[in-house]
């Protein structure tokens, strides 16, 4: 993908972040707009638009994604009291930026999953 993707040019050092855990396969930095006391996005390294394609394309690099994301939230702090891990996906989904990301989130009560009822 390269110059036109964000998390592309994250990736290739070409646009700072903080990052917080690197492997092979993956990335993990920070939000730059964190909604929560932890706010951490886990990428993978190669671009995939979203979790669908991702996963259908190659689940062991899914895999890597989450294990990274059990990582950090490990090195955070957030076990014991737990946090959410969420893929944004899609116009319904609110997708923003079409790299593949989770949003790890934690820190403090995160409350209802959704902001309305639906229903
Ligand atoms: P989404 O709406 O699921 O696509 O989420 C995109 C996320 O990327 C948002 O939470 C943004 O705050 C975050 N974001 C956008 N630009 C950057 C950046 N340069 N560094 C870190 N996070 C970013």
């Amino acid at each position: 993908m390269g110059s036109d993707c964000l998390f592309c040019r994250i990736v290739a050092g070409e646009i700072p972040a903080t990052v917080v855990r690197e492997t092979e396969t993956t990335l993990a930095f920070r939000d730059i707009d964190p909604k929560a006391p932890v706010h951490v996005l886990v990428i993978p390294k190669e671009h995939y638009a979203d979790i669908a394609t991702l996963a259908q394309g190659d689940p062991a690099l899914a895999a890597d994604v989450l294990a990274t994301s059990a990582a950090v939230a490990e090195d955070e702090g957030l076990l014991g009291d737990g946090f959410r891990l969420m893929f944004n996906t899609g116009a319904y989904g609110g997708q923003e930026v079409f790299h593949v990301h989770a949003h790890l989130l934690g820190g403090a009560p995160l409350g209802p999953m959704l902001a309305r009822d639906l229903g």
